[in-house]
């Protein structure tokens, strides 16, 4: 699929089969693993998470509202060009712009994180004064990753670069692990919870009305209950934290978000990508 020609996904995301026209959201899959830094195999996780979601409920008991009340339209996966990262930003912040240019919140799933970028840089053209929540066990901002300044552990650094607020556009959560280095280069860049999600609703409120990315790398998760991605990192936020930090951020002026780094390779019970299924449907219904 590439911008110009739009094919719903058959069979699509459980409760996402709204007509493009009508849809408020459009799902798209973004299958580009090339940068991951330890174990490939995000590539899978859009088509995985389908075929999971037939598990799923649409109803939400946690927000009392079902995901069929949502318009959304899964539009498939996009055939990008693994090995190149910076051709398959490029695709994917095409099919972002269209998206946007059509009045639709996009809805990416990766895909490593890296894909974030192509998303985010097509919504910063068309959003000014744009932020960023990031939940993630990584800060993700090395300047370059053994020389390379696009990969999933640059990622938020690039994002960083082309915000309009280079002080305070980037809200982290549950973030631990990273090097000494890119700690002290947050200091006064960007606003960093680590560990937690507990400064969440603080973060709601000094963003107000901003135009607002979500970005979740699942690796946030504790590996205990989401052991299906790249890069683990014990310590995590339990599903329910996660969950609750989600629907505070509903009434914001969320403009597109993302689910990155689900591995279903690494996910022998199915366990995770299940729990990306539930999180997406309540991310929908919450932003929704
Ligand atoms: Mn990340
Ligand atoms: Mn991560």
């Amino acid at each position: 699929m590439t911008a110009s020609e739009i094919r719903p996904a058959r069979p699509p995301f459980i409760g996402c089969g709204a007509a493009y026209e009508d849809a408020k959201f459009v799902i798209f899959g973004a299958p580009f693993d090339s940068t991951a830094s330890f174990r490939p195999g995000a590539r899978f996780a859009s088509q995985a998470m389908r075929t999971e979601s037939r598990a799923i409920e649409t109803f939400s008991p946690y927000q009392n509202r079902d995901l069929e009340e949502i318009q959304a339209c899964d539009a498939g996966d996009l055939e990008l060009p693994l090995g190149s990262a910076a051709r398959a930003l490029d695709e994917i912040e095409a099919f972002t712009s269209r998206l946007l240019d059509d009045g639709k919140i996009p809805v990416m799933l990766g895909g490593e994180h890296l894909v974030t970028l192509g998303a985010v840089r097509a919504a910063a053209i068309r959003h000014k004064n744009l932020a960023a929540v990031q939940f993630d066990a990584h800060a993700d901002l090395r300047d370059d990753f053994m020389g390379e300044t696009l990969s999933h552990a640059t990622v938020m650094r690039r994002v960083w670069d082309i915000l309009d607020d280079l002080g305070g556009g980037i809200f982290q959560f549950g973030v631990r692990s990273g090097c000494k280095s890119e700690f002290e280069w947050a200091s006064g860049r960007v606003s960093t919870e680590r560990f937690k999600a507990s400064g969440i609703e603080k973060a709601a409120e000094v963003i107000s009305d901003r135009p607002l990315y979500v970005t979740l790398d699942l690796d946030v998760l504790d590996p205990s209950e989401f052991p299906g991605t790249g890069t683990p990192e014990a310590g995590g936020m339990a599903f329910a934290e996660l969950l609750d930090a989600i629907i505070k951020l509903s009434g914001k002026n969320i403009i597109g978000f993302d689910l990155c780094e689900l591995s279903p390779h690494y996910d022998t019970s199915g366990i995770s990508t299940a729990a990306a299924c539930k999180i997406l449907r309540e991310m929908l219904i919450a932003f929704g």
